[in-house]
């Protein structure tokens, strides 16, 4: 009996010192999930998961060790060698991803991990590696992750799930607008087709479509800035913890 309460006792005191929730955000791409992502980790402290950068680090490995589709579906053991990581640095406010311990933030957007990470990401082999590898970092909890199936596939139990959605036309000026400054040429049509195509994509992702979770809390971005969706979320997040402890 003694024993029991003093269990009891434990375990209310790891919950009420284990505040963190994990937050799923989902949604097509340049609806502004990984900006908000970032966002509501810096003000909860919590670790920024960027599922994009873990498929992109894979590809940059693959290409590296020079391993073809072929040999990886037939020798899926090698996807061990693989270690991922993400470091927030106060320094340069940005959460910073490793590879094998090697930080590669630079090479993950180079045209050619971005020209493989496509076909990469079909592969059941690598979601199934993927998702494993996320769902070790959500049980620390904690964590806000972005992606297309995180709500739905990785992280079916978070406790906050966010389904953003935008106008079309408004995610192709963002990412028109984004693409501008970094000085490259390009028309805006050309940004709505890659847009549409994007999203054909998403939508037939090899058994890891974008759905949105029964329970998923939608944020249409289109009126709204950036500081506004961090506010909305922010508080959806800070009502979940209190409600949960
Ligand atoms: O978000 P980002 O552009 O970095 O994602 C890179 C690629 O990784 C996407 O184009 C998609 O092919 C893949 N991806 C995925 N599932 C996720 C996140 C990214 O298949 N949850």
């Amino acid at each position: 009996m003694l024993f029991s309460l003093f269990e009891y006792h434990c375990q209310q005191i790891f919950i009420v010192l284990n505040t963190k929730i994990n937050i799923a955000i989902d949604g097509n791409s340049s609806c502004g999930k990984g900006t908000l992502a970032k966002n509501l980790a810096k003000s909860l402290g919590y670790l920024f998961v960027d599922s994009g950068a873990m498929y992109r680090a894979v590809s940059l490995y693959l290409i590296r060790q020079n391993i073809d589709l072929n040999h990886l579906n037939k020798n899926p053991q090698r996807l061990q060698e693989i270690d991922i990581s993400f470091h927030y640095s106060l320094n340069n406010d940005f959460f910073e991803t490793y590879l094998n311990g090697e930080r590669v933030d630079s090479e993950l957007q180079t045209s050619r991990v971005a020209n493989f990470v496509g076909q990469v990401s079909q592969l059941s082999v690598v979601r199934d590696f993927i998702k494993l590898q996320q769902q070790k970092l959500a049980l620390q909890k904690g964590v806000v992750m972005d992606g297309r199936d995180i709500g739905t596939k990785v992280i079916p139990d978070a406790e906050l799930k966010i389904f953003m959605t935008a106008d079309p036309l408004i995610r192709a000026k963002r990412r028109f607008n984004e693409i501008l400054e970094k000085q490259i040429q390009i028309s805006f049509d050309e940004v709505v087709e890659h847009i549409k195509r994007q999203d054909e994509i998403d939508n037939s992702l090899n058994g890891s479509a974008l759905i949105k979770a029964d329970d998923a809390i939608i944020l249409d971005s289109t009126n709204m800035s950036k500081a506004e969706q961090t506010r909305v979320a922010l508080s959806w997040a800070k009502g979940v913890i209190a409600v949960q402890y």
